[in-house]
């Protein structure tokens, strides 16, 4: 491809790098096209009456001029959308056209006009306080809510995004490239330069894209799995549901309608059970994340864990149920892989004498070699990990056998089905190896996740059910 034309428009001199506030640029008239009275004091720019303009700023495109209508339109967008959450304060952030940029560079370039004089800072203090004006609420760079506002010009914007669209497309294949076959592609194209002065505007920018987002709130609990088939999560394979209901959907329970949020809340937990696996003791220390929000003044965590705790009874319980910060949902994310965990299971495994039963119940603290189990094998990569067994009991349901009721402590992250079964020699040694016998398991639960979370308040808003 041709290198790209040099331009033909006389380069103004560099004028005053050094100094540029202290002394106007003078540039010759014919070199630069109308601007504002705004961006030419901005720019720094001694301008003949003539090129002076309200409306066809070839810098600003006519944003600083018309900055009170403008902000006054993308409120009254937003307006109806804001009053609906009950947040104080606003933070916003605006985008201008895109020519706003290459326009400034070319301005900077061609008339040594001031580098450091910003449409976007100039706009927002004309804007912020129309706005906070419209929607009746202060400006607040912390949020929580966020306004995400654009404004566009279309004029402008098309030839830009027809030459992003351009330098995106894939170079065509030539006619013996294909597989095997490789042909150096051509060099991206050059943007072209822009002329000078850039064209002069003959429309005014309008509102583009606008919208509302409030920061996310989190609430923290423990939930208890008093039965069995309650997955953690909704789980669906091909569109069917595979359980009636999930602990996620019970503890977030009335959540949505307390607070008008959007309807995925999320949901983060300290390590997961399986379905047909209940969670007992003290719980499991997870999260919510509450998107999006319109109404928070009004959350109420012990009426929150209440109302599931009715709702579900014997089936999903919450407790210390709490408004947490992202710091402490980080500790339960680490928890995850940190924290030792406590199980019981029912056993089943014939032939075993109570000699055998009293030296398993003797053991020290003994590692585990674990390959992937088969049931994971699909989702997960296939790695062989030590785990450690800290300690485990086993006591007879009857004498003799062959029902046992098995107690054990292991460190987070061990399948403990598999240690029981020993998965096809997966996991080794196994309850069944150390046994001499095959062992199955019939009941799992879950007894102590030992993180002692969520952290107590000092004036402990939570339930404590
Ligand atoms: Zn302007």
């Amino acid at each position: 491809m041709d290198p790209a034309p040099a331009p033909t428009t006389p380069v103004a001199p560099p004028a005053h790098e050094s100094s540029a506030a202290a002394v106007p640029v003078v540039p010759a008239a014919a070199s630069v096209g109308p601007l504002c009275n705004l961006c030419a004091t901005g720019l720094r720019l001694s301008l003949p009456a003539e090129l002076l303009t309200q409306s066809s700023c070839t810098h600003c495109l006519g944003v600083l001029p018309h900055a009170d209508s403008l902000a006054r339109a993308l409120a009254d967008t937003v307006r109806e959308e804001v009053v609906a959450y009950d947040a104080p304060s606003f933070a916003v952030e605006i985008m201008l056209p895109r020519a706003l940029a290459p326009r400034h560079t070319v301005y900077v370039e061609r008339t040594g006009g001031y580098i450091a004089f910003e449409v976007r800072k100039e706009f927002a203090k004309s804007a912020v306080p129309v706005m906070e004006e419209v929607l009746g609420k202060t400006y607040s760079a912390e949020g929580p809510l966020r306004l995400l506002l654009a404004i566009t010009h279309a004029e402008t914007d098309a030839p830009i995004a027809a030459r992003v669209a351009e330098a995106r497309r894939p170079a065509k294949r030539g006619r013996f490239e294909g597989k095997g076959c490789k042909v150096d592609s051509p060099a991206p194209s050059e943007p072209e330069p822009l002329p000078f002065p850039p064209s002069t505007p003959t429309t005014l920018p309008t509102v583009g894209a606008c919208t509302v987002r409030r920061d996310p709130i989190r609430l923290g609990g423990r939930y208890l799995k008093l039965e069995r088939h309650i997955s953690q999560t909704l789980w669906r394979i091909k569109g069917q549901r595979k359980t009636e209901l999930s602990v996620a959907e019970c503890v977030s329970f009335g959540l949505a309608d307390m607070t008008q949020c959007d309807t995925e809340i999320g949901f983060i937990a300290a390590g997961r059970e399986d379905a047909d696996v209940r969670m007992l003791g003290t719980g499991r220390p997870f999260v919510l994340e509450v998107r999006n929000a319109r109404k928070v003044d009004g959350i109420d965590p012990v009426a929150l864990a209440e109302r599931a705790n009715t709702e579900f009874a014997g089936k999903v319980q919450v407790s210390r149920m709490c408004v947490v910060n992202k710091d402490e949902v980080k500790q339960v994310k680490d928890g995850e892989e940190l924290k030792a965990k406590e199980y019981t299971c029912l056993v089943w495994a014939p032939g075993v004498d109570q000699r055998k039963v009293d030296e398993i119940n003797a053991l020290p603290a003994f590692q585990i070699d674990q390959q992937t189990p088969l049931r994971v094998l699909h989702r997960r990569p296939n790695l062989m990990r030590p785990k450690t067994v800290y300690w485990i009991r086993m006591e007879p349901l009857r004498e003799g056998g062959p029902l046992y009721r098995v107690a054990l402590e292991t460190q987070a992250g061990a399948y403990i089905k598999e240690f029981i079964t020993g998965d096809t020699g997966r996991t080794r040694p196994s309850l069944s190896t150390l046994l001499g016998t095959h062992a199955d398991i019939l009941e799992l639960d879950v007894t102590k996740v030992a993180l002692e979370w969520p952290p107590a308040r000092k004036s402990q808003h939570s339930s404590t059910a």
